[in-house]
């Protein structure tokens, strides 16, 4: 099983080349984020360990291109402890799993294993609504063939809706699922959401994807409006 470290601390990189060649895996190292999206491309790895904080691109950045290329090699982040960047993001960008440093090797290579007996998620599949549609993992929507730019939460919104098109969805279900089930601010905040994708998915094109059904919630248009 071939590994990829992209990791800018010499002095980790070499001890985890030593540690993980122990268990049996070879291991290329990449010493900045563009080195390691430069060799993730070129090589077909088994896993990447990937660290955030790099020179050059960033951990999120080439996570994120490799998957806009459809390159779905499993990838563990390493994070900082002073959780200066959230383990979420890593997750949203695309990874599969995180550490956050320091660990141990045991934790580490364990994690590889564990993600080298999931393999490669496939490319989840892209929703829609008549041409109204969105790739959950590139993170992208389009409405036709025009691309729109939407922010996390309006994809997420988004992708909640387009789950559940055809069918209303009270303001209680999407804040459970775009929000934290812990969440306790206004619940007003749905509608500016809404608002936004209409915004954005709706006015310029003169559709209406998003109907209110007052009293109860929502409903993405099965057509997509
Ligand atoms: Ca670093």
């Amino acid at each position: 099983m071939r590994v990829l470290v992209v990791e800018d601390e010499k002095r980790l990189a070499a001890g985890l080349r030593k540690g993980l060649e122990a268990e049996g895996f070879a291991v290329d190292i990449a010493n900045d984020g563009t080195d390691g999206l430069w060799m993730a491309t070129e090589n077909p790895y088994d896993v990447i360990v990937l660290d955030i904080m790099l020179p050059g691109m960033n951990g999120f950045k080439v996570c994120e291109a490799l998957r806009d290329a459809d390159n779905w090699t499993p990838i563990l982040m390493l994070t900082a402890k002073d959780g200066e960047l959230d383990e979420a993001e890593a997750l949203d960008t695309g990874a599969d799993d995180y550490l956050t440093k320091p660990f141990s090797y045991v934790v580490l290579v364990a994690h590889i294993r564990a993600l080298l007996r999931r393999g490669a998620k496939a490319r989840p599949a892209v929703l829609s609504a008549g041409d109204l549609r969105m790739d959950p993992a590139a993170r992208k929507a389009w409405r036709g063939d025009a691309e729109v730019e939407l922010t996390s939460r309006e994809l997420a919104l988004l992708e909640f809706l387009l789950r559940r098109r055809g069918e209303v969805v009270s303001k209680r279900e999407i804040l459970d699922h775009v929000w934290d089930y812990d969440f306790e601010g206004d619940p007003n905040i749905i509608e500016v959401y809404v608002r936004h994708l209409r915004n954005k998915l709706d006015r310029p094109f003169d559709r209406a994807s998003i109907e209110t059904i007052r009293g109860s919630g929502y409903r993405m248009a099965a057509n997509g409006g």
